[in-house]
């Protein structure tokens, strides 16, 4: 396997780097990874996601998966601005409450595509992105309602987690990431300001325009 890079662009998040995007309380990112272009999240609204979208130079129909980590509003609003634009397939966790048909449901660990997997849904309640490289596994989660150390030991059962991008909600024990190489908190964190302290090294900002390379 030769060195495939792998880039998360944030395109929906409650803050934003550059005035030209538009923040809203929500998360969704692009994951390119082993030339499949996934979309992780939709944020809350249809008109702000296109809008992030297409000042990123993010076209709709260059989507091959939609992955929704849970069925809270705010990661699954803006859906409708790609469903009438791309024939994706669309990944919700089992417990996922919405009316969308033509979903694969998703309850156990599963390979989405080669090196990309979903941890399965946790807790009934959502699932994380993993996508492994040669030699680091990054983690994409949502709000991380099932908590860190759930995702991270489920994670790990793909290889040794060294990033983790995305919602970490009420996470306080911040331990748990001395393993990591980089951390991006991001959207619904509390404690983005103490993880950026304990760990300046490790830690990226997010917000909408954030783009992390490996
Ligand atoms: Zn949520
Ligand atoms: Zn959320």
């Amino acid at each position: 396997m030769g060195c495939l890079n792998m880039r998360v662009s944030i395109l929906y998040d409650n803050t934003a780097r550059e005035d030209r995007f538009t923040p809203g309380w929500g998360f969704s990112c692009l994951v390119e990874a082993y030339g499949r272009n996934i979309l992780f999240d939709t944020g809350a609204d249809a008109g702000i996601l296109a809008g992030n979208m297409k000042i990123m130079g993010v076209d709709p129909r260059t989507i091959d998966f939609i992955f929704l980590s849970h069925d809270h509003w705010d990661h699954t609003g803006g859906l409708s601005a790609l469903t009438e634009k791309t024939d994706a397939r669309v990944y919700v966790p089992e417990s996922f409450a919405g009316v969308l048909t033509a979903v694969t449901r998703i309850r156990k660990p599963m390979k989405l595509a080669e090196h990309v997997h979903s941890t399965g849904e946790l807790k009934n309640a959502e699932q994380s992105l993993v996508v492994c490289l040669d030699d680091k596994v990054v983690v994409v989660a949502g709000c991380a309602h099932p908590g860190v150390r759930g995702i991270l030991t489920a994670a790990s059962a793909f290889g040794n987690v060294t990033a983790l991008i995305g919602g970490l909600h009420g996470f306080d024990d911040f331990d748990l990431l001395n393993g990591l190489k980089t951390i991006c908190p991001t959207h619904c964190t509390r404690h983005i300001d103490e993880i950026a302290a304990i760990y300046p090294e490790k830690y990226i900002p997010g917000g909408v325009g954030a783009t992390i390379s490996f």
